[in-house]
Protein backbone atom coordinates (compact mmCIF):
# COMPACT_ATOMS: atom_id res chain seq x y z
CA UNK A 1 0.00 0.00 0.00
CA UNK A 2 2.77 2.44 0.67
CA UNK A 3 3.91 1.93 -2.90
CA UNK A 4 0.39 2.30 -4.41
CA UNK A 5 0.33 6.12 -2.15
CA UNK A 6 4.00 6.87 -3.52
CA UNK A 7 2.45 6.36 -7.00
CA UNK A 8 -0.15 8.63 -6.50
CA UNK A 9 1.58 11.08 -4.94
CA UNK A 10 3.98 10.62 -8.09
CA UNK A 11 1.28 11.10 -10.71
CA UNK A 12 -0.55 14.20 -8.77
CA UNK A 13 0.05 17.90 -8.42
CA UNK A 14 -1.57 19.01 -6.04
CA UNK A 15 -2.68 18.27 -2.40
CA UNK A 16 -3.89 18.83 0.81
CA UNK A 17 -2.27 17.30 3.87
CA UNK A 18 -5.35 17.24 6.79
CA UNK A 19 -4.66 15.26 10.20
CA UNK A 20 -6.68 15.37 13.37
CA UNK A 21 -8.37 18.28 16.13
CA UNK A 22 -6.33 18.83 18.98
CA UNK A 23 -3.23 18.31 16.90
CA UNK A 24 -0.14 16.69 18.61
CA UNK A 25 3.40 15.60 18.02
CA UNK A 26 2.39 13.52 15.77
CA UNK A 27 -0.38 15.01 13.51
CA UNK A 28 2.10 17.96 13.65
CA UNK A 29 5.17 16.55 12.60
CA UNK A 30 3.94 13.80 10.31
CA UNK A 31 2.17 16.35 8.34
CA UNK A 32 4.43 18.77 7.89
CA UNK A 33 7.10 16.47 7.29
CA UNK A 34 5.25 15.06 4.32
CA UNK A 35 4.67 19.14 3.13
CA UNK A 36 8.21 19.38 2.92
CA UNK A 37 8.69 16.49 0.96
CA UNK A 38 5.77 17.55 -1.80
CA UNK A 39 7.61 21.18 -1.66
CA UNK A 40 10.66 19.04 -2.74
CA UNK A 41 9.01 17.02 -5.41
CA UNK A 42 7.51 20.51 -7.07
CA UNK A 43 4.09 19.48 -6.42
CA UNK A 44 1.87 21.89 -4.42
CA UNK A 45 0.40 21.46 -1.07
CA UNK A 46 -1.74 22.90 1.85
CA UNK A 47 -1.92 22.03 5.72
CA UNK A 48 -4.86 21.83 7.53
CA UNK A 49 -5.19 21.77 10.87
CA UNK A 50 -9.28 21.25 12.50
CA UNK A 51 -8.05 23.21 15.92
CA UNK A 52 -4.73 25.38 16.12
CA UNK A 53 -1.25 23.94 16.68
CA UNK A 54 0.52 24.27 19.93
CA UNK A 55 3.42 26.94 20.07
CA UNK A 56 6.03 24.48 21.15
CA UNK A 57 5.68 22.21 18.14
CA UNK A 58 6.32 24.73 15.83
CA UNK A 59 9.80 24.84 15.61
CA UNK A 60 10.99 23.85 11.91
CA UNK A 61 10.86 26.27 8.67
CA UNK A 62 7.13 26.56 7.20
CA UNK A 63 6.74 24.23 4.49
CA UNK A 64 5.44 26.22 1.26
CA UNK A 65 1.77 26.65 1.01
CA UNK A 66 -0.24 27.31 -1.76
CA UNK A 67 -3.55 28.55 -0.70
CA UNK A 68 -5.82 28.87 -3.41
CA UNK A 69 -5.95 25.91 -5.32
CA UNK A 70 -8.47 22.94 -5.43
CA UNK A 71 -6.34 19.66 -4.48
CA UNK A 72 -6.60 16.55 -6.51
CA UNK A 73 -5.35 14.30 -3.04
CA UNK A 74 -6.47 14.49 0.34
CA UNK A 75 -3.78 13.07 2.71
CA UNK A 76 -5.46 12.34 6.38
CA UNK A 77 -2.69 11.65 8.57
CA UNK A 78 -2.91 9.98 11.85
CA UNK A 79 -7.18 9.91 11.56
CA UNK A 80 -9.13 6.66 12.53
CA UNK A 81 -11.91 8.56 12.32
CA UNK A 82 -13.81 10.89 10.51
CA UNK A 83 -14.97 12.60 13.50
CA UNK A 84 -11.60 13.39 14.32
CA UNK A 85 -11.45 16.18 11.62
CA UNK A 86 -13.70 18.47 13.75
CA UNK A 87 -15.93 18.96 10.80
CA UNK A 88 -13.19 19.57 8.01
CA UNK A 89 -14.84 18.08 4.55
CA UNK A 90 -11.85 16.77 2.24
CA UNK A 91 -11.37 18.18 -0.85
CA UNK A 92 -9.61 15.62 -2.70
CA UNK A 93 -9.39 11.84 -3.13
CA UNK A 94 -8.91 10.62 -0.09
CA UNK A 95 -5.79 8.81 1.22
CA UNK A 96 -5.41 7.87 4.53
CA UNK A 97 -1.92 6.74 6.27
CA UNK A 98 -2.26 6.01 9.91
CA UNK A 99 -0.94 3.46 12.52
CA UNK A 100 -4.32 2.97 14.67
CA UNK A 101 -6.23 -0.07 15.44
CA UNK A 102 -9.54 1.57 14.82
CA UNK A 103 -10.14 2.73 11.66
CA UNK A 104 -13.50 3.33 10.02
CA UNK A 105 -14.16 2.01 6.62
CA UNK A 106 -13.00 5.58 4.85
CA UNK A 107 -10.31 6.37 2.24
CA UNK A 108 -10.06 5.57 -1.65
CA UNK A 109 -7.07 4.30 -0.96
CA UNK A 110 -5.66 3.47 3.17
CA UNK A 111 -2.35 2.56 4.04
CA UNK A 112 -2.90 1.33 7.70
CA UNK A 113 -0.69 -0.53 10.07
CA UNK A 114 -0.70 -0.70 13.46
CA UNK A 115 2.61 -2.51 14.18
CA UNK A 116 4.26 1.27 13.65
CA UNK A 117 5.15 3.83 16.09
CA UNK A 118 3.41 6.19 14.86
CA UNK A 119 1.99 8.13 11.61
CA UNK A 120 5.47 9.98 11.28
CA UNK A 121 6.72 6.57 11.39
CA UNK A 122 5.33 5.88 8.36
CA UNK A 123 5.86 9.41 6.79
CA UNK A 124 9.29 8.44 7.36
CA UNK A 125 9.05 5.04 4.99
CA UNK A 126 7.09 6.85 2.50
CA UNK A 127 9.17 9.95 1.82
CA UNK A 128 12.22 7.33 1.35
CA UNK A 129 9.80 5.20 -0.69
CA UNK A 130 9.54 8.65 -2.61
CA UNK A 131 13.11 8.93 -3.39
CA UNK A 132 13.41 12.09 -1.72
CA UNK A 133 15.98 13.88 1.18
CA UNK A 134 15.98 13.81 4.30
CA UNK A 135 16.66 17.48 4.95
CA UNK A 136 17.40 18.73 8.78
CA UNK A 137 13.37 20.44 8.70
CA UNK A 138 11.64 16.59 7.38
CA UNK A 139 14.25 14.81 9.55
CA UNK A 140 13.36 16.89 12.90
CA UNK A 141 8.89 16.88 12.44
CA UNK A 142 9.52 13.16 12.04
CA UNK A 143 11.83 12.43 15.22
CA UNK A 144 9.14 14.93 16.70
CA UNK A 145 6.26 12.88 16.00
CA UNK A 146 7.94 9.32 16.75
CA UNK A 147 9.31 10.75 20.27
CA UNK A 148 5.89 12.10 20.71
CA UNK A 149 3.99 8.59 20.38
CA UNK A 150 6.23 6.51 21.91
CA UNK A 151 6.28 9.10 25.09
CA UNK A 152 9.76 9.67 24.49
CA UNK A 153 10.64 6.09 24.06
CA UNK A 154 8.73 4.72 27.00
CA UNK A 155 5.67 2.92 25.33
CA UNK A 156 5.50 -0.41 24.18
CA UNK A 157 5.53 0.93 20.40
CA UNK A 158 9.24 1.57 21.09
CA UNK A 159 10.89 -1.18 18.64
CA UNK A 160 14.00 -1.52 17.36
CA UNK A 161 12.86 -0.16 13.92
CA UNK A 162 12.02 2.82 16.23
CA UNK A 163 15.55 3.27 17.18
CA UNK A 164 17.00 2.56 13.86
CA UNK A 165 15.03 5.23 12.82
CA UNK A 166 15.72 7.77 15.53
CA UNK A 167 19.22 7.15 14.85
CA UNK A 168 19.17 7.25 10.95
CA UNK A 169 16.86 11.04 11.92
CA UNK A 170 19.68 12.65 14.47
CA UNK A 171 22.04 11.99 11.82
CA UNK A 172 19.91 14.13 9.02
CA UNK A 173 20.12 16.99 11.22
CA UNK A 174 17.25 15.75 14.31
CA UNK A 175 18.47 17.43 17.33
CA UNK A 176 16.97 14.75 20.00
CA UNK A 177 18.27 17.44 23.19
CA UNK A 178 16.18 20.53 21.63
CA UNK A 179 12.90 18.26 20.81
CA UNK A 180 12.87 16.92 24.14
CA UNK A 181 13.15 19.55 25.76
CA UNK A 182 10.57 21.72 23.68
CA UNK A 183 8.24 18.95 24.07
CA UNK A 184 9.10 17.93 27.80
CA UNK A 185 10.07 21.22 29.69
CA UNK A 186 7.37 23.98 28.02
CA UNK A 187 4.91 23.77 30.94
CA UNK A 188 2.80 26.23 31.70
CA UNK A 189 1.96 27.25 35.66
CA UNK A 190 -1.41 26.50 34.61
CA UNK A 191 -0.90 23.10 34.22
CA UNK A 192 0.57 22.46 37.08
CA UNK A 193 -2.63 24.35 38.68
CA UNK A 194 -4.91 21.81 37.01
CA UNK A 195 -2.88 18.65 38.20
CA UNK A 196 -3.34 20.34 41.60
CA UNK A 197 -6.88 19.91 41.01
CA UNK A 198 -6.89 16.54 39.27
CA UNK A 199 -4.82 15.38 42.20
CA UNK A 200 -7.09 16.57 44.84
CA UNK A 201 -10.03 14.49 43.04
CA UNK A 202 -7.88 11.38 42.58
CA UNK A 203 -10.10 7.97 43.29
CA UNK A 204 -8.85 4.50 43.08
CA UNK A 205 -11.20 1.50 42.13
CA UNK A 206 -9.15 -1.72 42.33
CA UNK A 207 -6.22 -1.28 40.51
CA UNK A 208 -8.00 1.71 38.18
CA UNK A 209 -7.18 5.36 39.19
CA UNK A 210 -9.66 7.99 37.92
CA UNK A 211 -9.72 11.82 38.10
CA UNK A 212 -11.29 14.34 35.76
CA UNK A 213 -11.43 18.20 35.42
CA UNK A 214 -14.43 20.12 34.82
CA UNK A 215 -15.06 23.06 32.24
CA UNK A 216 -15.26 25.51 34.92
CA UNK A 217 -11.92 24.32 36.35
CA UNK A 218 -10.32 25.79 33.50
CA UNK A 219 -11.98 29.47 33.68
CA UNK A 220 -10.79 29.46 37.75
CA UNK A 221 -6.75 29.21 36.31
CA UNK A 222 -7.38 30.98 32.90
CA UNK A 223 -6.76 28.02 31.36
CA UNK A 224 -8.12 25.89 28.02
CA UNK A 225 -8.65 22.25 28.17
CA UNK A 226 -6.02 22.41 25.88
CA UNK A 227 -3.56 23.06 28.88
CA UNK A 228 -4.84 19.68 30.24
CA UNK A 229 -2.61 17.81 27.76
CA UNK A 230 -0.25 15.57 29.24
CA UNK A 231 -2.28 15.09 32.56
CA UNK A 232 -2.92 11.80 32.00
CA UNK A 233 0.67 10.89 31.63
CA UNK A 234 0.95 12.11 35.10
CA UNK A 235 -1.77 9.52 36.02
CA UNK A 236 0.15 6.55 34.33
CA UNK A 237 3.40 7.27 36.42
CA UNK A 238 1.17 5.97 39.34
CA UNK A 239 3.08 3.05 40.70
CA UNK A 240 0.23 -0.21 40.45
CA UNK A 241 -1.67 1.57 38.42
CA UNK A 242 -3.14 -0.87 35.40
CA UNK A 243 -5.57 1.38 34.41
CA UNK A 244 -6.12 5.34 34.40
CA UNK A 245 -8.89 7.50 33.44
CA UNK A 246 -8.76 11.07 33.07
CA UNK A 247 -11.94 13.17 31.80
CA UNK A 248 -11.63 16.80 30.84
CA UNK A 249 -14.47 18.65 29.62
CA UNK A 250 -14.19 20.73 26.30
CA UNK A 251 -16.66 22.20 27.30
CA UNK A 252 -20.12 22.51 29.62
CA UNK A 253 -21.70 19.55 28.03
CA UNK A 254 -18.91 17.32 25.99
CA UNK A 255 -16.31 14.99 28.23
CA UNK A 256 -13.12 13.71 25.97
CA UNK A 257 -11.91 10.53 28.21
CA UNK A 258 -8.19 9.74 27.90
CA UNK A 259 -7.54 5.94 28.92
CA UNK A 260 -3.96 4.40 29.72
CA UNK A 261 -3.64 0.86 30.44
CA UNK A 262 -0.65 -1.48 31.29
CA UNK A 263 -2.19 -4.75 30.12
CA UNK A 264 -2.85 -4.89 26.60
CA UNK A 265 -5.99 -3.77 25.24
CA UNK A 266 -7.94 -2.96 27.64
CA UNK A 267 -7.42 0.79 27.26
CA UNK A 268 -9.11 0.31 24.14
CA UNK A 269 -11.98 -2.13 24.95
CA UNK A 270 -13.19 0.77 27.97
CA UNK A 271 -12.72 3.73 24.90
CA UNK A 272 -15.04 1.28 22.57
CA UNK A 273 -17.63 1.10 25.26
CA UNK A 274 -18.10 4.69 24.86
CA UNK A 275 -17.84 4.80 21.21
CA UNK A 276 -14.09 5.75 21.09
CA UNK A 277 -11.16 4.09 19.98
CA UNK A 278 -7.29 4.37 19.77
CA UNK A 279 -4.42 2.06 20.56
CA UNK A 280 -4.72 -1.47 22.91
CA UNK A 281 -2.88 0.68 25.88
CA UNK A 282 -3.72 4.54 25.10
CA UNK A 283 -7.44 5.35 24.08
CA UNK A 284 -10.06 7.85 23.99
CA UNK A 285 -13.60 8.54 23.51
CA UNK A 286 -15.67 12.28 23.36
CA UNK A 287 -18.95 11.66 24.66
CA UNK A 288 -21.77 13.97 25.54
CA UNK A 289 -22.30 14.82 29.54
CA UNK A 290 -20.44 16.23 32.66
CA UNK A 291 -17.19 14.73 33.70
CA UNK A 292 -18.03 14.11 37.75
CA UNK A 293 -21.00 11.67 36.54
CA UNK A 294 -19.19 10.10 33.82
CA UNK A 295 -16.03 9.13 35.98
CA UNK A 296 -17.73 6.23 37.67
CA UNK A 297 -19.39 4.54 34.31
CA UNK A 298 -15.60 4.82 32.83
CA UNK A 299 -14.33 3.15 36.15
CA UNK A 300 -16.78 0.54 36.25
CA UNK A 301 -16.05 -0.39 32.52
CA UNK A 302 -12.58 -0.63 32.98
CA UNK A 303 -12.71 -3.06 35.76
CA UNK A 304 -14.28 -5.73 33.42
CA UNK A 305 -10.96 -5.56 31.70
CA UNK A 306 -8.05 -4.79 33.41
CA UNK A 307 -5.98 -8.25 34.06
CA UNK A 308 -7.27 -9.71 37.39
CA UNK A 309 -4.24 -11.33 38.42
P1 LIG B 1 -5.72 10.76 24.06
O1 LIG B 1 -6.08 10.11 25.33
O2 LIG B 1 -4.29 11.19 24.06
O3 LIG B 1 -6.69 11.80 23.62
O4 LIG B 1 -5.84 9.65 22.94
C1 LIG B 1 -5.18 8.42 23.05
C2 LIG B 1 -5.34 7.66 21.76
O5 LIG B 1 -6.70 7.40 21.52
C3 LIG B 1 -4.83 8.45 20.56
O6 LIG B 1 -4.10 7.58 19.75
C4 LIG B 1 -6.07 8.93 19.87
O7 LIG B 1 -5.93 8.94 18.50
C5 LIG B 1 -7.15 7.93 20.28
N1 LIG B 1 -8.41 8.64 20.50
C6 LIG B 1 -8.65 9.65 21.37
N2 LIG B 1 -9.92 10.06 21.30
C7 LIG B 1 -10.53 9.30 20.35
C8 LIG B 1 -11.85 9.24 19.82
O8 LIG B 1 -12.77 9.98 20.21
N3 LIG B 1 -12.07 8.30 18.85
C9 LIG B 1 -11.09 7.45 18.41
N4 LIG B 1 -11.38 6.57 17.45
N5 LIG B 1 -9.84 7.49 18.90
C10 LIG B 1 -9.55 8.38 19.85
MN1 LIG C 1 -0.24 9.12 16.23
Amino acid sequence: MKNQIADIIHHHDRFEIITHEGPDEDAVGSSRALAHALNSLGKSVRLIYPTPIPEPLLFTAEPRQKKGMTPEISILLDVSDVKMLGGVNPQGTVVVIDHHRTQGDFGSAAWIDPQKSSASEMVYDLIQALGVDITPAIASNIYMGIFGDTGGFIHSNTTPRVFRAAYELTKAGADPNQIAYRLKRTRSVKYYHILCMVIDRLVQSGRIFGSYIRYEDFGAVRATPDDASGIVEELASLSGAEMVVFLRELNPDTVHGSIRSKSADSALKTARAFGGGGHGMAAGFTQKGRADELIEQVIEEGLKWVSKV
